[in-house]
Parts: structure tokens; sequence; C-alpha cells
């Protein structure tokens, strides 16, 4: 078995590149609460408000309800700089505005890492990735892949195809299942019939599960797609 890669630990700054809410909470909090304990900066970007995302409530109304509640998500794991850039939900698209977007904030935000939603097909045989993730993962690595040096050192996905694995303890795992649970309306409308706090135990004890292929350790994978650093 091909063991993970421990994930790089010189750097300062890591930048989070996702399409919607709770997109960082399926799958990257756990480690974002270790990095932050460690005195680290994570900024997290959003292309959209996920205005789209709650079945039976209008856009305008569910946008700004969202935001708040990814705001809250963030702040659970010890990030304070959230930002959303408006572009349409369901309506992402690798346009030449998105990469501009992208390479804006990575110049401004001048992080080390940048860890972006996964952008394949498939999560798992017969579970299809969306399409917002998908043509949100190429513009975030066209962008990368076009920018002039001095650029970040690492670009990673949080996907399947795990290269690199961050540790987690208890205290991260407890801290992402808060930071999932945040999205307190949007995961009582998706599943009303599971309470909101079994919903994200269930899940982050998905994304972190001991490894085998990580010396039997609770981690966090991520996939490295590019980059000049050493890892
Ligand atoms: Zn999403």
């Amino acid at each position: 078995m091909t063991q993970l890669a421990e994930f790089p630990t010189d750097w300062r700054t890591a930048l989070v590149l996702v399409a919607h809410p709770d997109d960082p909470e399926y799958g990257m909090s756990a480690a974002v609460h270790r990095w932050t304990r460690q005195g680290r900066r994570v900024v997290y970007a959003l292309a959209t408000s996920g205005e789209a995302g709650i079945e039976g409530m209008a856009p305008s109304e569910c946008g700004p309800l969202r935001e708040g509640e990814q705001r809250a998500s963030a702040a659970a794991v010890g990030v304070d700089e959230v930002e959303f850039w408006g572009f349409p939900d369901s309506e992402v698209f690798n346009s030449p505005e998105l990469r501009a977007k992208v390479t804006e904030t990575i110049r401004r935000v001048a992080p080390d890492v940048v860890l972006a939603t996964y952008g394949g097909p498939e999560w798992a045989p017969g579970m299809p990735n969306q399409r917002d993730h998908i043509e949100f993962a190429a513009a975030v690595r066209a962008a990368y892949d076009a920018m002039a040096d001095p650029k970040p050192a690492w670009l990673f996905v949080n996907g399947p195809g795990a290269t690199h694995g961050v540790a987690v303890g208890d205290a991260d795992v407890d801290a992402a299942v808060h930071a999932l649970a945040e999205h307190r309306a949007y995961l009582s409308v998706l599943d009303p019939d599971t309470p909101v706090g079994k919903q994200a135990q269930r899940q982050v004890d998905m994304t972190t599960p001991a490894r085998e292929d990580f010396g039997g350790r609770r981690a966090t994978g991520f996939e490295l797609v590019a980059g000049s650093g050493d890892a």
C-alpha cells in the first residue's frame, strides 16, 4: 500500500478556494482547525453564496442566510477571514472572469498553499461530482498554472486520491463537527429526518478515518496537483 506523505509544515498562510458554503466543511475543516490551533492563517474564499442550495427558499433570503452559516462554520475552526465573490450558484463556469478572480485573490492573500474543491468526475464509483465543483476546480488549476512566480508553493485538492495526510486529533474532529453543524438551515432541509448534529458527526467521521496508509492515524487527506515546493 502506498503511504501518504506528511502534509507540508513549512508554511504560514493557506487559502481555501471553494464553490459553495459548506464545501470546506465536507472534508477539510478538521485539518483547518489543527492549522489555526498551530497559529497559521487560513482564509476562505467562496465563488457563490449557495443561494440556490435550499429547496423552497428564495435566493434573496437563502444567500445571506448561508453566508452567515458559513461565517459561523469558519469561526468554529478558527477562521475569521471569509469572502464571497458573488458568482451565481449552480452556474459556476471556468470563465475568464472566474479565473481572473482566482488570480486576484491569490495575489492579494499571498498564501503559501492553496487548497481547492475536488474537480474530478466522481468521488467514488456511482457518486458523481457536481458540475459547479468541476468547473470551479478547473478554473483554479488554470489560474494557478498561468500565474508567474512568485506564486504559492503548492496547490492541493481535497478529493479521493489523497497523496498527503494531516493527522487530526479529537479536538480537531469535534471542531469540524461543530463547524459542519453550523450549516443548520441547510442540513435540516437536506435531511429533515436526521438531527443536524448527527449528520455532521457522520460526515466528519467519514472524512477523517483512521488510515492504514498513514500509520493508522486519523487524518484528513489532500491530493497534491501542482506545485514547486518540497512536498
Ligand atoms: Zn459544493
